[in-house]
Parts: structure tokens; sequence; C-alpha cells
């Protein structure tokens, strides 16, 4: 399979998204860039996020994005990892009737290809299941 964009997630079993910690700061942001967007510092370490969290806003959408070649509708909205960092997501779960504040989440990895070539690989948010 191939990373829709290198550096943005680890693959595996367990796989976790890549932020960055600023050494000044202290903050997290996510994707990894070499300086902070919050204080500007150019000290940054990479750092794997947790791959569970607390769904914090969602939606649905009903019209792919260009270049998009996965299936729509689709769930997007915002992760909250840990209690620092809140992270933009494509979402699993189509029917935000389905989906509630709170809701504990998981990261997981999916093929948005088109099926025409090899397994394009993004990531994406679930529901955890009990
Ligand atoms: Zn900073």
């Amino acid at each position: 399979m191939t990373a829709v964009q290198e550096g943005l997630f680890t693959e595996g079993t367990d796989p976790h998204l890549i932020g960055a910690r600023c050494r000044s700061c202290g903050r997290q942001h996510f994707p990894a860039t070499d300086t902070c967007p919050y204080c500007g510092a150019d000290a940054v370490d990479p750092c794997e996020l947790p791959s569970v969290g607390r769904l914090w806003a969602w939606t649905a959408v009903t019209s792919p994005p260009p270049g998009y070649h996965g299936t729509v509708p689709y769930g997007f909205g915002v992760v909250e990892l840990g209690d620092c960092i809140r992270v933009v997501t494509r979402l699993t779960e189509s029917d935000p009737a389905s989906l509630h504040a709170g809701q504990a989440m998981r990261l997981v990895l999916d093929d948005v290809g088109d099926g025409a070539d090899e397994p394009l690989l993004s990531w994406a948010f679930a529901p955890e299941t009990p």
C-alpha cells in the first residue's frame, strides 16, 4: 500500500498520527511542521499522538472534494486526543445521527484509492466498539 502522504502516520497493527511537540511552549500540533504554529519556535520534536480520543465535532460530506475517489457520503470532524490536541479528520461513520459529543473514537487506516491502482492508505477515526 502507498500512504496518501509520507510522514502523517505510522502503519502496522497499532497506528498513530505523527505530530510534533514544541520544545519552547510544549504544545503539540498535527501535521508535524518544522516550526511551532503557536509560538514560532523552530525547535520541535516529532511525536506519536494518542490513537484514541473523543469526538468533538462532526458532519457528513456528501460531495467528493477534488482528487478524492473514495465513497461519499463520509464523516468528517474533529477528534480530541488526550487533553491537548484536536485533529481534523475523516470519520468512518457517515451518519451524523449515529455520532455524539464525547464519543470514544479510535484511529484506523483505510484505503481511499479509486480501486484501479494499488491501495492508497489514509487515516480516519472510527467509533470505538465497547
Ligand atoms: Zn511553541
